[in-house]
């Protein structure tokens, strides 16, 4: 499998290279140059196959040709060896026709850990093939982080540093970073903003010559791995409720649009889906754009879905490079006039497309309690802010009665306890393996604000003498 740039001008390249680039060099995203398709027979021989199985079929066509084709099922297993549901990814009946898919029996409780899982798994062997070693460096407001530290905690090739804002994460969202004391794992408390983190990871980067010489790297959610881990799931979800013989709906809780593009993907790869339905908090950017055609940017509120406040959706762009049927400097023409003045409408043909199987809904905080609370009357089921929003566009989805709807649970209650608390009077306990997490050693070091500064903690981190 060859993959392209959505913006056309990068270096086509294969998934090892892909998986290690991250963003190509032009600032597009790398896509499949083609999509793999799998026919009615295909799907029906995933039925009755344990997760993990499945997941290794279903992401074969996309790492053919790399140095991951065989060791691929081993991989996967190993991925997911450790979560806590035997199912991995659980489907639960909450109303007529009305799922719900848990996606947060990881290591971490929330979604991004059954990309991961995987990706850090994928990273060490492509590494350890060409032997190399890399230094991957993020900024966290909470979630990511513990997801992307507990992937990389016992890899090889690997090396971790995280920077967070002080004090403005959750006490369970840092915990979950800082009481991981593998070798290999850096968490930096940053005197600042998440804002301020964000904005010296990027200075790091930009720095080529020390980029090159600690060979920086990221697992940010533009990774194509991470997609491709994601695509999984649907099929899963789908094939469970009767496809390819039934077509199903998903409801998805969006930030970067990571999540829902995945499903996007297996749509594309003939997994018989009708909608996929977009739940936003009040940063409701796509939202918008469903509604109107037009992608408009506005200022980030703070709110009970914090992994949803986000201004732009990083990995739309690989929606609109399919919609405009793979033309990218059509792509960057619409991405240049978007940063030029916050607003951009999309050519009318592909927006006609994309409303024929996407729509969006919005939940404010008030609104997200009250569903929090209905569900859990109704149903028994406790879910935390982004899947009750999830669960929420997907009751409010207009569908023909006869097709399942698939709401993504993406979080634990117990990541949200506060919301969960006020919104069914239940404190959620955290699972047993996270159950005496406040009463871990915790290890990190508080730093200024200063791009000079962390650059020395990154690098005394590297050049640190290992055992
Ligand atoms: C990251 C995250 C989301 C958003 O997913 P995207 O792929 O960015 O759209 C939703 N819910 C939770 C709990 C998350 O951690």
């Amino acid at each position: 499998m060859k993959y392209v740039s959505t913006r056309g001008q990068a270096p086509i390249l294969g998934f090892d290279d892909v998986l290690l680039a991250g963003l190509a060099r032009d600032g597009g995203l790398y896509v499949p140059q083609s999509w793999p398709t799998f026919s009615a027979a295909d799907i029906r021989a995933l039925r009755g196959l344990p997760y993990d199985q499945l997941a290794a079929r279903v992401m074969a066509p996309f790492v053919a040709g790399s140095v991951c084709e065989a060791a691929l099922p081993g991989l996967v297993k190993d991925a997911y060896a450790g979560f806590t549901h035997p199912a991995i990814a659980p489907l639960k009946q909450i109303g007529h026709n009305q799922w719900v898919c848990e996606l947060f029996h990881g290591p971490t409780l929330a979604f991004k850990d059954y990309a991961l899982q995987l990706v850090g798994r994928l990273f060490d062997h492509v590494l350890t093939a060409r032997g190399e070693r890399v230094m991957i460096v993020g900024a966290t407001s909470g979630d990511t982080g513990s997801a992307a530290i507990e992937a990389c905690r016992d890899r090889k090739a690997v090396d971790i540093l995280i920077l967070h804002p002080k004090g403005r994460t959750s006490d369970v969202q840092r915990r979950q970073m800082t009481t991981i004391l593998s070798d290999n794992v850096r968490n930096l408390a940053v005197e600042g903003t998440f804002d301020d983190c964000q904005d010296i990871v990027k200075a790091l980067f930009n720095d080529l010559a020390f980029r090159d010489e600690l060979r920086l790297s990221a697992v940010n959610s533009i990774n194509w791995a991470r997609v491709m881990a994601q695509v999984a799931y649907y099929f899963a979800a789908a094939v469970a409720l009767g496809a390819p013989d039934v077509t199903v709906s998903f409801s998805v809780p969006t930030g970067n649009f990571g999540n829902v593009f995945a499903g996007y993907v297996a749509k594309k790869m003939g997994l018989p889906i009708d909608k996929l339905v977009v739940g936003s908090n009040r940063n409701d950017i796509l939202t918008r754009f469903f509604e109107g055609g037009v992608m408009k940017a506005d200022g980030v509120v703070p709110t009970l879905s914090p992994s949803m406040d986000i201004q732009v959706s990083s990995n739309f762009e690989r929606l609109m490079f399919d919609s405009l049927g793979g033309d990218g400097p059509a792509v960057e023409k619409l991405m240049n006039d978007f940063r030029a003045h916050g607003a951009v409408a999309m050519p009318q043909g592909a927006w006609a497309m994309m409303r024929t199987l996407f729509e969006g809904h919005r939940f404010d905080d008030d609104q997200t309690l009250a569903l929090m609370k209905s569900l859990y009357h109704s149903t028994g089921e406790i879910l935390d802010p982004h899947s009750a929003i999830g669960a929420g566009a997907g009751l409010k989805a207009k569908l023909a009665a006869t097709s399942p709807m698939v709401a993504l649970a993406t979080a634990h209650p117990a990541k949200f306890p506060d919301a969960v608390t006020k919104a069914t009077g239940i404190h959620p306990p955290l699972p047993p393996h996270l159950a005496d997490l406040f009463e871990r050693p915790e290890r990190y070091e508080t730093i200024a604000a200063d791009v000079g500064a962390i650059r020395e903690a990154v690098r005394a981190f590297a050049n640190r003498k290992t055992s």
